[in-house]
């Protein structure tokens, strides 16, 4: 996954490590009708609903199907990268931003990765710590590919959640 950390903000960009190319051969999902969680080892087939505890999202030819955490921060996020698009000047909405961030206790990252070309779920796997599975595909015309994003706690997914609520809040109060 590629981020666009869009302000300039929060730390630089260390996110340009293209994950781990392989050397050429065998890359990418495999046919299946599932794959290991990487916490636990459990063989998630989501289309059949056989997932284990860690099971927050799964991405099926792109379409993302969230459970609660995931679609509560994406809906946060959203608004959040809502707001930051439509902001007539983009560096000062970030800098307010950035400012609001820093008197609310809350990271930096929740405004660099507020850039409307990220995809929320990467920002999600980012700032949940989130696992991402290997991936799977199926072939034939009915098939497709997908992977699953797994987390062993909700704890961080759910402060970044509070932390969009909260920098929603404060800089426009009447929503
Ligand atoms: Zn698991």
């Amino acid at each position: 996954m590629s981020m666009r950390n869009g302000f300039d903000a929060g730390g630089g960009d260390d996110h340009e490590d293209d994950e781990d190319r392989d050397d050429g051969a065998t890359a990418g999902p495999v046919e299946d009708d599932g794959e290991s969680c990487p916490l636990c080892g459990f063989f998630n087939s989501p289309a059949v609903g056989d997932t284990c505890s860690h099971h927050r999202a799964w991405v099926w030819d792109d379409v993302v199907e969230g459970s609660p955490v995931y679609d509560e921060f994406a809906m946060a996020w959203s608004d959040f990268s809502e707001l930051a698009s439509n902001a007539e000047d983009v560096a000062e909405f970030a800098d307010n931003a950035l400012g609001l961030a820093e008197s609310l206790s809350l990271p930096d990252a929740l405004v660099a990765y507020a850039h409307w070309e990220n995809a929320p779920l990467d920002v999600f796997v980012e700032l949940s710590g989130a696992a991402v599975g290997e991936g799977w595909t199926v072939s034939g015309p009915l098939g497709g590919t997908g992977y699953c994003v797994y987390l062993e706690s909700d704890e961080r997914a759910h402060a970044a959640t509070d932390g969009y609520r909260a920098l929603l809040a404060a800089i426009d109060p009447g929503r």
